[in-house]
């Protein structure tokens, strides 16, 4: 079959981004947008269920999110952001302050944290280069 396309001529210096997910599994609805979506295929439905009964995503291809961030785009409930990661593999830090702003937030008006934006905090720490300062 004959290509319609031709590689542009600086495709060898294109570097792909690279992007982790990051998905907030109790405010998922289950409406699979983020998996119908996303143009890598990283994101798959679950079997498990979250607090309100619905099947969140998980990334079922790791290594393989180019941050374009669609899914986060797409999200009718917020519930799945992706991060830059550098050349160094350091993840960003911009969507992480706004995390924590939202959790004291929540902390502010309902006097306890959310514990799902407590998590997702606790994740990024995990995946390491965040946290510190
Ligand atoms: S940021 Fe883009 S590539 Fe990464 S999981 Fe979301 S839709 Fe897929
Ligand atoms: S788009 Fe949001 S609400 Fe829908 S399945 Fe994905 S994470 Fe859940």
């Amino acid at each position: 079959m004959m290509k319609y396309w031709r590689k542009p001529l600086d495709y060898d210096q294109v570097k792909v981004p690279r992007g982790t997910v990051v998905i907030i599994k109790e405010r998922c609805k289950g409406c699979a947008f983020c998996v119908e979506f996303c143009p890598k295929d990283v994101l798959k439905m679950s079997e498990e269920y979250n607090e309100k009964g619905y099947h969140p995503p998980f990334v079922a291809k790791d290594g393989e999110c180019v941050n374009c961030e669609l899914c986060e785009m797409l999200c009718p409930e917020f519930a799945i952001y992706s991060l830059t990661i550098d050349e160094e593999g350091g993840v960003e830090r911009v969507k992480v302050t706004a995390q924590q702003d939202e959790m004291s937030s929540v902390q502010k008006e309902s006097g306890s944290a959310d514990e799902s934006v407590e998590k997702d905090i606790e994740f990024k720490v995990a995946i390491g280069k965040v946290g510190g300062r």
